[in-house]
């Protein structure tokens, strides 16, 4: 059971958001500052994303008349424009996923306020318009990038994970909604193989690696909650897994009550449905900490 459960649109059962980061190739560049640019192995494999990956999973969305949300470091949306528009094309999001993949943790201060900054630059530039999510490269958010988004007016993170559903972070500055993510629903565990930026995990048949993301669904399904993949394009992006997603995302629609939607549309409707007094979220107050714990 989910102590408690959002109210979906229409009365439907659960909601569902396939998200995907397309981190492309800036994970070796920023994993190998100085000679990422030549090793063309990890650069081809991310290139798989935008590239081949990317308009694979849009060509399924449209046939499925679905929206969804696509997390894109401000690097990769001047990188590869033709993806960017075709995903702009879709009416699907694009949030914001720090500059060149950077890991907040590991650039707190000046570097991490540019680069957010920076990203937003090329968001309003590339895409016309500001992101109204953030995901954190590595989910590594911290109380920098809480406050960053709210003085630059995001409505959401997609990174923690205090909840099973969406829940609200309060602030002494603001408000924001938390999309939570958790290992069980994203690809990195069960298929990435990348020796050079440190994960050599073995990697699953298609149907072994996705059948865990499966049965989150059917307890989410059973709970009235919120099920959210986060996956990779250049991962799930591949062939026959992605052929098994697009047949669970059929089977789906074909037999059970659910809203897939954009991450901002699920912000959409938790503002409407607070603001109406429908429903009160759980807060998490922010910061957790202020200094080392003895
Ligand atoms: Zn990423």
């Amino acid at each position: 059971m989910i102590q408690n459960p959002i109210p979906w649109p229409g009365g439907a059962k659960c909601a569902c958001a396939i998200t995907f980061d397309m981190d492309a190739d800036s994970l070796i560049q920023i994993a190998r500052a100085s000679d990422g640019f030549d090793r063309l192995y990890p650069i081809s494999m991310g290139r798989y994303g935008p590239t081949v990956a990317v308009p694979r999973i849009l060509e399924t969305y449209r046939r499925l008349g679905l929206k969804q949300s696509f997390f894109i470091p401000g690097w990769c949306l001047e990188r590869y424009p033709d993806t960017i528009e075709a995903i702009m094309n879709g009416g699907h999001e694009i949030g914001h996923h720090g500059w060149i993949h950077e890991d907040p943790v590991a650039t707190k201060g000046t570097p991490q306020t540019e680069a957010f900054e920076k990203a937003l630059d090329a968001h309003q530039r590339i895409t016309g318009q500001l992101p109204q999510g953030y995901r954190a490269p590595v989910y590594n958010v911290t109380q920098q990038v809480i406050d960053l988004m709210i003085r630059h007016g995001l409505r959401y993170d997609s990174s923690l994970m205090a909840d099973d559903v969406p829940y609200a972070m309060q602030t002494s500055e603001g408000r924001l909604w938390e999309m939570p993510v958790h290992w069980g629903t994203d690809d990195w565990p069960p298929f990435a193989h990348y020796d050079e930026i440190g994960y050599m995990m073995p990697v699953r048949a298609p149907s072994d690696g996705l059948k865990g993301f499966w049965e989150e669904f059917e307890a989410q399904y059973e709970a009235g909650g919120f099920f959210m993949l986060i996956l990779h394009p250049f991962l799930t992006g591949r062939l026959a897994r992605w052929n098994m997603v697009e047949k669970w995302l059929e089977e789906t629609l074909n037999s059970k009550d659910v809203w897939f939607a954009t991450l901002s549309g699920i912000a959409d409707h938790l503002d409407a449905i607070t603001q109406a007094g429908g429903y009160t979220p759980r807060t998490e107050q922010l910061p957790y900490y202020t200094g080392p714990q003895e």
